[in-house]
């Protein structure tokens, strides 16, 4: 079995040598167990959470672990009643080629329906955060606007669809010109805008002339600096990642103490902040039935980033946290 495991925790952005691959036997199952083998890896900004040493909603990894990561993986050998050797489904298998599950939370994929990668970007985790965000918290209506970072991203390009599916404007910011004119032109968000530009504070407040009544958080950073003087009374802030951040130090006292101010503003304008982890809300079957359907009908588009070969992970992922990934990153591991 080839792996990814924890080498050494990050001190700032992750570099190749916080990873090592490994090469183990592949386990003998068990009674009631399956063997498990991954075509595609799905990377996510919240690995880099677990390679942290600091309490979260999450256990960290500790050093020498594989690491976690969610796969559409194929049943390769089974003594479990329930799947048999040749299944597809979507699994949390991590960075290997191999892995043995009990069969719990695994979902079973069909081909036919739609291309099996999508299990880990529209139609999988990322897009059920975006609809739970925006469904339980953003609570979008038609004719107001709704701010995005990351447009064309996995989560973000949800985001911004499914707020024109509610009869919102959409308002993409996305890190240079060709992100840009994808998220405009394929995915028809009403306003993009480069957060790299200088005057980016003014084009935005320009681009919302009416305010801004949600504001989708998965950025932080100078974005949300951007955001937060714009956003209406009542407006509502799902606050979903912060991946500006992500590679900060631990340490909780730097920079200037702007919480005062902000809990001001928070009050008197009586905005709703909330954060929120993916299955807060138990709505991946109504999600999964009214993603299907956008998707079916072009209402929801994607774009995913496929990386080949599991020893490219690391790099890949180091990309994903500086803005080089463009759409949903996924490593293609094994054959379909
Ligand atoms: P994306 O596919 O959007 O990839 C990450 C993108 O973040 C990059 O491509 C880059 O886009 C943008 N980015 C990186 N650094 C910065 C920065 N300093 N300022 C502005 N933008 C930056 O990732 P996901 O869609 O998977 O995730 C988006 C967010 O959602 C993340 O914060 C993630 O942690 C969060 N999330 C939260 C979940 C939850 O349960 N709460 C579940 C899933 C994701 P660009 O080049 O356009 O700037």
């Amino acid at each position: 079995n080839t792996r990814i495991v924890l080498a050494a925790r990050p001190d700032g952005a992750p570099r190749p040598g916080d990873f090592r691959v490994e090469t183990a036997p592949v386990p003998a199952l068990k009674e009631g167990e399956v063997l498990l083998e991954t075509v595609y890896l799905s990377l996510d900004p919240y690995m880099r959470g677990r390679m942290r040493d600091l309490k979260s909603y999450a256990p960290s990894l500790a050093l020498g672990d594989v690491i976690v990561g969610g796969t559409v993986s194929r049943v390769v050998a089974s003594r479990h009643a329930l799947w048999h050797e040749g299944d597809l489904v979507s699994a949390y298998a991590g960075w290997q080629r191999y892995a043995v599950s009990d069969g719990q939370g695994l979902r079973k994929l069909d081909p036919a329906a739609a291309p099996p990668s999508t299990a880990l970007g529209v139609l999988g985790m990322p897009g059920l955060t975006a609809y739970s965000g925006l469904r339980e918290i953003g609570k979008p209506k038609a004719g107001e606007t709704v701010v995005v970072a990351a447009a064309s991203g996995a989560v973000g390009s949800a985001v911004g669809q499914i707020a024109r599916i509610h009869g919102a404007r959409a308002v993409g910011i996305v890190g240079g010109k060709e992100k840009a004119e994808f998220v405009k032109n394929e995915l028809g968000f009403d306003v993009v805008l480069d957060h790299r530009a200088p005057d980016f504070a003014q084009q935005l407040a320009r681009a919302c002339p009416d305010g801004i009544d949600v504001y989708f958080e998965n950025v932080g950073g100078k974005v949300w600096d951007a955001v937060f003087p714009l956003l209406n009374d009542f407006a509502r802030v799902p606050v979903c990642g912060l991946i500006a951040h992500y590679n900060d130090a631990n340490d909780p006292d730097q920079g200037v103490d702007r919480l005062p101010i902000t809990m001001r503003e928070i009050l008197s304008r009586r905005l709703t902040v909330r954060g929120f982890i993916v299955f807060d809300f138990g709505l991946e079957e109504e999600f999964l039935k009214a993603a299907t359907a956008w998707v079916a009908d072009g209402r929801l588009r994607y774009r995913e980033d496929v990386v080949e070969g599991l020893e490219n992970a690391p790099q890949a992922f180091i990309g994903l946290l500086e803005g080089k990934n463009f759409g949903k990153l996924v490593v293609k591991v094994g054959e379909l």
